[in-house]
């Protein structure tokens, strides 16, 4: 149960983010009384938000209810790296979901930044968009060999990628430690929480309700369709999309324990110099490398370096708790040891067995999207449209993805242990590169 940590978990954080974000907090009051609506969604993040976009566009009249502000959750804390696609190859998804599904989702997660820049340019977001490309990098011989894997499938697909040597690699990013990797030019960067309150302020603009400080605690199901209760009010309406993602509580049975919330921290400098960024992302690209563990940086319209990686199973406690990006950072940039970092946060990602996205619709009209494990910024905003498509009737068969049970990892209670083994096997795996 994840109820109200976010204010606990952070009071040792400095975000970045809500120091620099262009876009205001929307005005969204509290849920007072009751109300209807045609779908009620649940969580002001990418998705929740996207869905309502999509829904308002059809004709809907929706609602959003949301525990805190927009962006709240993992939207206004991420890295704001845009990254089209799946971690998996068109040959996994066609395992696992057959060719013909294979293929659309494969096509749907080619779409997902796309998707971005068009919210952004709709509603003219003043969210800083970087569009000089994602670049994911390689440590070691292995992952080489998968940046070549990777840039061969996108090349048959027609995507605009290209490998990059060590030279490239380090000519772009100014990175040590990288024997290649490659370049996706439909990726890039935005900042997270500008971009979420972006994204509400267009909801809005199209009648869309949202109410902040609104937690639904309780889900009933009656003749007149789904009553999402909060503290002060209810609302009524025939479909549900509860889009909490990783911040989900105890309201759907079992959502909370079908995943892993993993804590990512990250750390920002002061702004750089001129002639710091002149061999740092000098060109602005954002960076993912392709560890386990992986480690992902970038620069922000200031000019601060931006470097996030795996964080602690348990709230920062100060400082400290950030030693792990504090020495990626040195490893990185070795010129930087020793610099001031005004900026340290975390937030919390659902890893889900295998990685794979989720879509569950565990009573008739209860529609739940899962899992975008670090790739939600494009794919949750991209999936709005799928959410909205089914809330409004549209056929699975139709859909990128199918509908699943909700599956509990075995034995909830162990997983801080799973996420702890699975951390030690990580790091084995990526020193072996
Ligand atoms: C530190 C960090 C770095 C990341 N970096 C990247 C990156 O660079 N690129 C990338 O693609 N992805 C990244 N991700 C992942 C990405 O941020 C997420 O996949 C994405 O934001 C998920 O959006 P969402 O709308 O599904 O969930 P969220 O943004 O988490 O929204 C869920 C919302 O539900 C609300 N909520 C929860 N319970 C209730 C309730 N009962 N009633 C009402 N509201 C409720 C929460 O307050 C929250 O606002 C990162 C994540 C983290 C944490």
């Amino acid at each position: 149960m994840r109820h109200g940590r976010s204010a606990d978990w952070d009071r040792h954080s400095r975000p970045l983010w809500a120091e620099t974000a262009r876009e205001p907090p929307p005005d969204c009051p509290p849920l007072a009384g009751a109300a209807r609506a045609d779908v009620a969604v649940i969580g002001a993040g990418y998705a929740g938000l996207g869905t309502a976009i999509h829904l308002a566009d059809r004709g809907a009249s929706v609602t959003v209810l949301e525990a805190e502000q927009p962006g709240s959750g993992a939207s206004g804390r991420n890295g704001g790296q845009v990254i089209p696609g799946l971690r998996h190859f068109r040959r996994d998804l066609d395992a696992v979901y057959g060719a013909a599904r294979g293929e659309r989702l494969y096509a749907f997660g080619a779409g997902t930044a796309d998707a971005v820049w068009r919210l952004v340019d709709r509603f003219a977001i003043a969210c800083d968009p970087i569009r000089t490309g994602w670049i994911q990098a390689a440590h070691g011989g292995a992952s080489l060999a998968e940046s070549e894997r990777r840039v061969a499938a996108w090349r048959r697909f027609g995507a605009p990628v290209e490998m990059l040597d060590r030279d490239a690699m380090r000519r772009l990013t100014g990175a040590a430690g990288y024997v290649g990797g490659w370049i996706d030019r439909r990726g890039g960067s935005v900042q997270p929480l500008a971009y979420a309150r972006g994204l509400a302020r267009g909801a809005l603009g199209l009648g869309v309700r949202i109410h902040c400080g609104s937690r639904v605690t309780a889900l009933e199901r009656g003749a007149a369709g789904w009553t999402c209760r909060t503290a002060q009010g209810a609302v009524t309406a025939e479909r549900v999309v509860v889009a909490t993602t990783a911040y989900s509580d105890g309201l759907v049975p079992g959502l909370a324990a079908s995943f892993v919330a993993v804590q990512s921290f990250q750390i920002a400098t002061a702004p750089l110099s001129g002639e710091q960024r002149r061999r740092i992302l000098p060109q602005g690209q954002c960076v993912s490398d392709m560890r386990n563990l992986l480690r992902y940086f970038r620069v922000d319209r200031d000019h601060r370096l931006v470097v996030g990686g795996r964080g602690t199973q348990t709230p920062a406690r100060g400082p400290g708790s950030f030693g792990h990006q504090r020495l990626m950072l040195d490893k990185l940039y070795p010129e930087l040891r020793g610099t001031a970092l005004p900026h340290a946060w975390g937030g919390f990602v659902a890893v889900t067995p295998g990685r794979w996205p989720r879509l569950h619709e565990p009573a008739p009209g209860l529609i739940i999207p899962m899992g975008c494990n670090g790739k939600g910024v494009a794919w949750a905003s991209a999936f709005g449209r799928v959410l909205a498509d089914l809330a409004l009737g549209g056929a699975e068969r139709d859909m990128p993805l199918p509908i699943e049970p909700i599956a509990r990892i075995p034995f909830p209670g162990l997983r801080r242990f799973y996420s702890a083994a699975a951390t030690a096997y990580y790091r084995f795996q990526d020193a072996r590169g």
